[in-house]
């Protein structure tokens, strides 16, 4: 089968893939692929896994979505394409935004343009560790990915 080149991904609207892009609009859980055909699996039966998959990658090719990389052992989607960083528990896996970092406290070398910045946070959350509430503890530790 000759597939015309990728320039222009295109979109085809069906009721399934509108419930993902409801269900994506304003979510700031940053679901799974699996999260979100879990969720919407109930409201159609028949939907498979492939067409979630597929619709998140055409929505990446977009520009409506973004790929997050902070749970290391699956990719989790974001709405909210505006420059922001996000911490991860590590205990329940919740991820919450977090406002993106400056890009002049980057400490890039002389004459190397900063284009953006990808801050991880890695932490315990309140639910997680309520015997920590009282202790100072930070729970904010900066992990660096490989
Ligand atoms: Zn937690
Ligand atoms: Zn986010």
């Amino acid at each position: 089968m000759n597939k015309p080149p990728k320039k222009q991904p295109d979109f085809r609207m069906t009721p399934q893939r509108a419930g993902i892009l409801h269900f994506l609009e304003g979510n700031k859980s940053h679901p799974s692929a699996e999260d979100i055909y879990a969720r919407l699996r109930r409201k159609f039966p028949g939907m498979s896994f492939a067409t979630v998959y597929n619709t998140l990658q055409s929505l990446l090719a977009l520009g409506g979505l973004t790929e997050i990389k902070i749970d290391g052992s699956r990719a989790r989607f974001d709405p909210d394409c505006k420059p922001h960083s996000h911490l991860m528990c590590v205990s329940c896996g919740t991820i919450a935004d977090l406002p993106a970092p400056k890009l002049r406290a980057a400490r890039a070398p002389k004459g190397f343009k900063v284009l953006r910045c990808n801050v991880e946070f890695y932490g315990v959350c309140r639910r997680c560790a309520p015997g920590t509430a009282k202790k100072e503890t930070s729970s904010c530790q900066k992990k660096k990915r490989r």
